[in-house]
């Protein structure tokens, strides 16, 4: 039997055929005067997403490579951080910045709620000695879009630099780097930028340099300073060997989000939010998450009461070929999440939902069928391009 397969997980994401075959070439060496033109015009690409025009470091690693090089870049044992969590990866701030020997005070949101803007205004009133705000953009672990320009007017008038874990955000939510005051941005190639797993990338301001110039860490594969030093070089480059089908494949991806222009591209995902969150809701599902416009990357559903979570979703793997992703952590098997951050359309959207609408009726859950498919299909409707 062939069971077309179609992967709806928030990452690694489905790549375009032109971004795989960009990468298939011929290996460039990546000394050459073609890999530097190479690595110029990606690093251009990802100023224009990051919509910055700080350094931008890139790293042959996955997101947490990143995450990691910018607390070991930023924060000096003893130092005192404030980390903002409302999920999993919120956590992975608070679990590094530990690992380094940081000192943590942890802003502790319930999985599934918003980070306040307002908390972290008082944390840092009431104690000037924080050296870093740590934060997630997209909560990939709930579906949660935090709202980084409120976050990023608290934190300006302190010290302390924020740093925004953007890697399922990147490219799918709005996040104006240098026009909200963000020091430190982290993302991935295998999200919104729709590019296989391998690279990551890490935008620096001139606050963040001023404290890295301080840090007292070690750090050697992802020094921010050797990444500097290579790029200041007159062919710029990166310090180690890159994955360099990855680079290629990335230049095709930042070409193709450039055509389809940011405004467009964060339209088209909150199109696939919405119809993800009517389809739910018409399937008389409950969200996890809020129901939020803004919840562009992911969309996370209670599984109904009395139904195996992971039974679900391999159901819809196994018998239909649909991958989809559970609940990590604290809500593993309660909730099932569907990922629309990258190169996702409206059909993508449609057919994760038939064979969700079909799956559930195999685990026992009775839901009319096609509901939540003309919930999406009235939402595509609704606003006619995407
Ligand atoms: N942060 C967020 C918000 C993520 O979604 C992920 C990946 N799921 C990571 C960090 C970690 O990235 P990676 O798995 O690439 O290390």
């Amino acid at each position: 039997v062939v069971l077309k397969r179609y992967l709806l997980t928030p990452g690694p994401t489905p790549v375009p055929d032109e971004v795989l075959l960009a990468g298939a070439r011929g290996i460039v060496h990546h000394r050459s005067p073609e890999y530097s033109e190479l690595f110029l015009r990606v690093l251009d690409g990802l100023r224009y997403v990051f919509q910055t025009e700080n350094d931008i470091l890139v790293f042959s690693a996955s997101g947490t490579g990143a995450m990691e090089s910018a607390v070991t870049n930023l924060a000096s044992p003893g130092d005192r951080v404030l980390v903002a969590s409302n999920g999993n990866f919120g956590r992975r701030w608070q679990e590094l910045n530990e690992t380094y020997g940081a000192q943590v005070t942890l802003l502790d949101y319930e999985w599934g709620q918003k980070v306040d803007p307002v908390d972290i205004a008082q944390a840092l009133q009431a104690d000037a000695g924080y050296v870093a705000v740590f934060c997630t953009q997209s909560e990939t672990s709930t579906g949660v879009v935090n709202d980084i320009r409120e976050i990023a007017k608290v934190v300006r008038p302190h010290r302390a630099v924020l740093v925004v874990d953007a890697v399922s955000g990147l490219g799918a939510t709005d996040l104006r780097t240098d026009e909200w005051g963000v020091d430190v941005v982290v993302s991935g190639s295998q999200k919104a930028l729709m590019t296989p797993p391998g690279l990551a990338f890490v935008s620096v301001s001139q606050e963040a340099w001023e404290l890295n110039s301080r840090v007292r860490n070690p750090s050697y594969y992802v020094s921010w300073r050797e990444s500097k030093k290579a790029l200041e070089d007159p062919s710029p480059q990166m310090p180690w060997t890159p994955p360099v089908g990855v680079m290629l494949s990335l230049d095709k991806a930042l070409q193709l989000i450039h055509e389809e222009g940011l405004e467009q591209v964060f339209r088209r995902h909150r199109i696939l939010g919405k119809a993800a969150r009517e389809a739910a809701k018409a399937l008389g599902l409950e969200l996890f998450s809020l129901d939020d416009p803004e919840a562009t990357s992911v969309t996370a559903v209670w599984v109904p009461e009395g139904v195996d979570g992971s039974e679900l979703t391999r159901v819809m793997m196994l018998t239909y070929g649909v991958t989809i992703a559970g609940g990590q952590g604290r809500v593993a098997g309660k909730i099932f999440r569907l990922g629309h951050c990258g190169y996702f359309g409206p059909f993508d959207i449609i057919t994760a939902i038939a064979s969700l609408e079909m799956a559930l009726r195999d685990v026992g859950f009775e839901s009319q069928l096609g509901a939540g498919v003309a919930a999406a299909q009235r939402v595509f409707l609704e606003e006619k391009t995407w």
